[in-house]
């Protein structure tokens, strides 16, 4: 990072009181006391190995080719530019990485320590006293398969939204509005793939055919004006996606 403030390179002696400016405090006394071989402060020892670190990841210019300067290479300049504004520059693809020759080559490399970004964004905030009621009147099981998944902290289950809270739907966050579901039939459900009917008929829109009936507790109406929004949302959908691709 010093030297990527220094404009990329840097005589080695710069480059060291640079680092003593900028990380003098974090030297412990020991890292002062000198070698026995020729009385250099440790710390400076310590740069060398960082150096050489850097020289071994292709970060960093030779130092047989770069005489006394230290300078960063196109991918050290990149790394330098991606740490101090990790959305402007995608992580740049180390070139020393040797890859497994077993592994397989559509699998991505992904990302051992990937970059943190502060975000602001807006979203709809949910109550989740209207979630627990409708879990609890359930007791965390799917109101379409009858799953109820236990876990060491207590039973899992999901609150699909019928009509949903966001854009363009602006369902209302009411537990008459609310299903409790495995997180399987959760996501089929979101994506249209099942759709219940007035009576409380759950159709496999990929069959066409009835799956079963949707479980119904005391304590827990469900309004049919919403499944009725949701089915009518996902029909319309798919029509017009039959209407353009024929
Ligand atoms: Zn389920």
């Amino acid at each position: 990072m010093t030297l990527g403030e220094l404009g990329g390179s840097a005589p080695t002696a710069q480059a060291l009181r640079e680092m003593v400016r900028r990380y003098g405090l974090h030297l412990t006394p020991g890292d002062w006391e000198g070698t026995e071989r020729d009385n250099e402060p440790k710390w400076h020892n310590r740069t060398r190995f960082e150096r050489k670190k850097m020289e071994r990841e292709g970060l960093l210019v030779p130092a047989r080719e770069s005489r006394g300067i230290w300078r960063l290479t196109e991918t050290g300049s990149a790394e330098y530019r991606r740490r101090r504004d990790p959305i402007a520059v995608p992580p740049q693809p180390t070139t020393t990485t040797t890859r497994d020759q077993n592994t397989n080559p559509l699998q991505p490399d992904g990302n051992q320590s990937p970059t943190r970004v502060e975000a602001t964004t807006q979203r709809v905030v949910r109550s989740t006293a209207v979630a627990e009621h409708v879990k609890r009147v359930h007791d965390s099981t799917c109101q379409i398969c009858n799953t109820r998944l236990a876990t060491p902290t207590g039973a899992y289950a999901e609150a699909a939204h019928i009509q949903p809270l966001g854009r363009p739907h602006e369902g209302p966050d009411v537990p008459s509005n609310v299903l409790c579901l495995c997180p399987n039939h959760h996501v089929l459900f979101d994506l249209g793939m099942l759709l219940v009917t007035d009576n409380l008929v759950v159709i496999d829109q990929h069959s066409g055919a009835p799956m079963g009936h949707l479980a119904e507790r005391p304590g827990h109406q469900i309004e049919r004006r919403y499944l009725e929004y949701h089915r009518t949302w996902w029909r319309r959908r798919k029509n017009s996606v039959n209407a353009g691709g024929h």
